[in-house]
């Protein structure tokens, strides 16, 4: 490994801006602009930007090919964190950035870094990140997308002999889905100073197995030395495409554009007690039947959403005993709030709060409930999605994103950015989901404009 100040083993301080280390309740608001001036023309891309081309039959390629790289799962990919197959999706990746001469490492969460040198080896590189691993039964897009589209664009850099004055990491996070592993943005949580390696570690599946991700992370052969840190390796921006997982692009006739920010989001555990008792013998009247006041609660639920302009989600619910005689006595589920607005978000964590204090109360259940995760709504960074408007032009507009990803964690550290990309039909999580190749084209040639834009406006500044 070359022994440079753009490597691994030689990180120190952030130059362009301390690391804001923020408890994660605290809401992150800024000022971006919601469409490009109306009347006047977008700003132009930098000169290397604008010469910059992608090759969208190589990125409709690999997001193909690596669809391969799971469970069984029709028309998508079911490609758990730390499976097998997300094994085989890693080393393909550490493949492909080995032979692009990357400087690479795994870090103890398993997340995989590729780093290229820039010009200028004193400057944090600039990221561009997102996941490979999938939900189960999801799509082809989420995440690989993010992925493959910037391997794309390392690709097309070399290819056109384009130099940026920063160096560029290539990131793919680990479990930002959380889907195997609770919580979510499982790595990306533990860079931006939220949670620790342990901690991740910890994230059991949400079975109820008490399989622990570290564990799993170490048989697939992804626990490392690499950086966990922002503090151990800063970065100078994080740039991340995405497909949109809503229709607002597909409605306006726009194949790309750009995030403002996101909603919302608090995630509750909940466990009922209640008896054991004999389903077919014990009387109606007088039973502590957990079940029935799980049922009511995922009626209040849904209404919660309707009523406070949000959404709402059951993600997990396990019952038991197990067995056709036995009244259900022991329940664990967790649930989702979304608010675009974070009073009315909190305003819905006390509304249902109080409903489940009060169905546990009138079926006399033992009731516990936990506020595992809370993130207010927010914006990322002007600096950053600036550079991504530029590099939209006349095809983007600004869209929020409904969900956390890896950069809603970066940004609580350093100018970040997210290039959205038309979703068919607003489906996400789903085999249905579905982008034109010709988006992904787009798309991938939007983040390495902006990435070029950055380089550019930082080189502006320090001048
Ligand atoms: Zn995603």
């Amino acid at each position: 490994m070359q022994k440079i100040a753009g490597s691994f083993l030689q990180r120190t301080a952030p130059s362009i801006r301390a690391c804001a280390k923020r408890p994660i309740t605290q809401p992150v608001r800024r000022c971006i602009p919601q469409h490009p001036p109306r009347f006047y023309a977008v700003a132009a891309n930098a000169p290397l930007a604008e010469k910059l081309r992608v090759n969208g039959d190589r990125l409709w390629d690999d997001i193909h090919y690596t669809a391969q790289y799971s469970l069984p799962s029709p028309g998508g990919i079911t490609r758990l964190c730390a499976s097998a197959e997300d094994k085989l999706a890693r080393d393909w990746f550490k493949d492909q950035v080995m032979a692009l001469g990357a400087d690479y490492k795994v870090n103890a969460t398993g997340s995989q870094f590729a780093l290229f040198p820039g010009e200028d080896l004193s400057i944090p590189p600039i990221a561009m990140g997102s996941h490979l691993d999938s939900v189960g039964t999801g799509g082809k897009f989420d995440g690989p997308l993010g992925v493959l589209g910037a391997l794309e664009v390392i690709r097309s850099l070399k290819e056109q002999g384009i130099k940026t004055r920063a160096p560029i990491v290539l990131i793919n996070w680990t479990n930002e889905e959380g889907a195997r592993f609770w919580p979510f943005l499982g790595s990306s949580i533990v860079y931006a100073g939220q949670s620790t390696v342990e901690e991740a570690h910890a994230s059991l599946t949400h079975d109820g197995s008490g399989v622990r991700m570290g564990d799993e992370l170490k048989k697939i052969g992804y626990v490392g030395d690499g950086p966990n840190t922002f503090e151990e390796f800063p970065i100078s921006a994080h740039f991340e495409i995405h497909v949109e997982q809503a229709d607002s692009l597909e409605k306006a006739g726009k194949p790309i554009g750009w995030f403002t920010g996101w909603q919302g989001m608090t995630w509750y555990s909940v466990s009922l007690k209640g008896d054991d008792g004999h389903a077919n013998t014990y009387p109606m009247y007088g039973r502590r039947d957990a079940l029935v006041g799980a049922a009511k609660m995922i009626v209040e639920l849904e209404q919660l959403a309707y009523d406070r302009n949000g959404y709402t989600t059951m993600t997990n619910i396990r019952s038991g005993p197990w067995g056709a005689c036995n009244i259900q006595s022991d329940v664990r589920m967790a649930f989702c709030l979304m608010n675009k607005d974070g009073t009315l978000l909190e305003t819905m964590g006390s509304d249902i709060e109080a409903k489940v204090k009060g169905i546990a109360a009138m079926h006399g259940l033992e009731m516990s409930m936990t506020r595992d995760v809370h993130l207010p709504p927010g914006d990322f960074w002007p600096e950053a999605t600036d550079c991504i408007i530029r590099a939209c032009g006349t095809e983007g507009m600004a869209a929020i994103t409904g969900t956390g990803h890896d950069s809603t964690m970066t940004t609580r550290l350093v100018p970040t950015g997210m290039v959205v990309a038309r979703a068919k039909g607003g489906w996400s999580h789903s085999p249905k989901e579905w982008t034109d190749k010709d988006d992904c084209t787009k798309s991938a040639l939007a983040l390495g404009r902006a990435v070029l834009n950055f380089d550019d406006y930082m080189k502006t500044k320090a001048a």
